[in-house]
């Protein structure tokens, strides 16, 4: 595997125990059959457990049953989980950063034993529901509305976009409290065979196939009190959630170009064109030479994070540059894996198509490529150009 500045040389056991065992049960359990997957446009849900025990969803964090890994074990994860399919990689992104994550921080003592053990284990499954139709980058603007009542609260609106809803048994839902202080963002438990709930799947997508997205649908949906986060107000609550996911975005989309690389490295030196393998023109070592360097470069950008991250000093904003580096990296590589396949490149008998058409999704989701630019447009000139 394409290791070009020898940065293995510093993993510790532990993390490259957690890599390994991530890349085998990928080559033993998923890989076989992730093109039919994504052809169906179905995900491997048979494994949802499986990862739970390998310890795949947020074993970053601390207690509830969490092995509280390294964040570079953490990231390799995620790295190893994409080089697969940025489907697989989503799906323990959005039950570990996304589901686990706020509960860990924001949650009551009640809320993180009743949840956390069962999500780390796979036994259940999240889903977070922050996009709406008519809000995607500008998540403050959101409609679903929670209103106090006796007993609780009562939820109206709709989500959309949302990784696993159709299979999820819990949603984290951000809506407005409409109370006398305003209308603060709090972040609602709600159990999906609540009545008035609906999760329709998302059936027309192009990209990220081998993964189940769909709505969320409530209409006057009860649940009580103690299913509020109390812990957290306002867009801090999913913003920060988002940065603990745009953190295994950066990694995992290095393991997708480091397929693609791979994957035409190998195919460069097998396919024969003009009497010997096409590994041999001049323009082609150019985009393998290229793509190696790229890919380099995107992995010490993740490998510094990592350290940043671990002494408690990332800045959401080095977050987003690397999010937006890296995916465009990936994008452009995996075009680039794609076009020397020649014809068989267009097949699912390879993997560079698949993970450009998927990374169209990584590049858009978790605050799009425009969006980080405006993020890091205003952490360098102090002016903002969004709200
Ligand atoms: P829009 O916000 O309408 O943007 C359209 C275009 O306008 C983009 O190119 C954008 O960059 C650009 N644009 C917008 N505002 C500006 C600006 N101020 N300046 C310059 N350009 C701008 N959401 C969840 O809550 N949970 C999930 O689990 C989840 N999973 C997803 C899975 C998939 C497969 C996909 C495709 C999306 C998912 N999302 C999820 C939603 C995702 O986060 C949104 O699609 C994303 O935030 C963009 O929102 P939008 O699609 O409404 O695009």
């Amino acid at each position: 595997m394409l290791d070009y500045v020898g940065l293995e040389a510093d993993l510790s056991a532990e993390e490259k125990l957690i890599r390994d065992t991530a890349r085998e049960f990928v080559a033993e359990e998923v890989a076989p059959d992730i093109a039919d997957h994504y052809e169906a446009g179905t995900f491997p849900t048979d494994l949802i457990p499986e990862m739970g025990e390998l310890g795949f969803y947020a074993p970053n964090l601390e207690g509830y049953g969490s092995p509280n890994v390294s964040e570079r074990a953490y990231g390799l994860l995620m790295q190893e989980l994409e080089a697969c399919d940025s489907g697989l990689r989503s799906m323990a992104s959005v039950q570990g950063a996304l589901v686990m994550y706020p509960i860990h921080a924001f949650g009551s003592d009640a809320q993180k034993e009743e949840w956390l053990p069962a999500l780390g284990q796979g036994e259940v499954v999240g889903c977070f529901g922050l996009t709406e139709p008519e809000h995607g980058s500008n998540p403050s603007g959101i409609e679903t509305r929670a209103e106090r009542d006796a007993d609780g609260f009562v939820l109206n609106g709709e989500k959309t976009w949302i990784t696993n809803s159709p299979i999820a048994d819990v949603a984290v839902v951000w809506a407005k409290l409409t109370s006398d202080d305003g209308s603060p963002v709090r972040g609602f438990l709600v159990e999906t065979d609540r009545d008035g709930v609906k999760t329709p799947k998302i059936e027309e997508k192009l990209s990220m196939r081998a993964s189940v997205t769909g709505g969320i649908v409530l209409d006057d949906v009860r649940v009580p009190e103690g299913n509020v986060l109390p812990d957290v107000t306002g867009m801090k609550g999913p913003l920060s959630c988002l940065t603990q996911a745009r953190y295994g975005i950066a990694w995992g989309a290095v393991g997708a170009a480091r397929d693609c690389f791979e994957t035409a490295r190998e195919y460069q030196t097998e396919r024969d064109q003009f009497g010997g393998p096409i590994a041999r023109f001049q323009i082609q070592q150019e985009k393998l030479a290229e793509m190696a360097t790229q890919i380099t470069l995107a992995q010490l950008l993740a490998y510094r994070l990592a350290d940043l991250k671990e002494r408690g000093d990332l800045r959401p904003q080095q977050v987003s540059m690397a999010k937006r580096n890296n995916v465009r990296m990936a994008r452009d590589q995996a075009r680039v894996a794609r076009e020397m396949l020649g014809g068989n490149g267009i097949t699912t008998d390879y993997s560079p198509m698949r993970h450009m058409s998927n990374l169209e999704t990584v590049y858009t989701y978790e605050g799009t490529h425009d969006i980080h630019s405006l993020i890091l447009g205003e952490d360098l000139t102090g002016i903002a150009a969004f709200e």
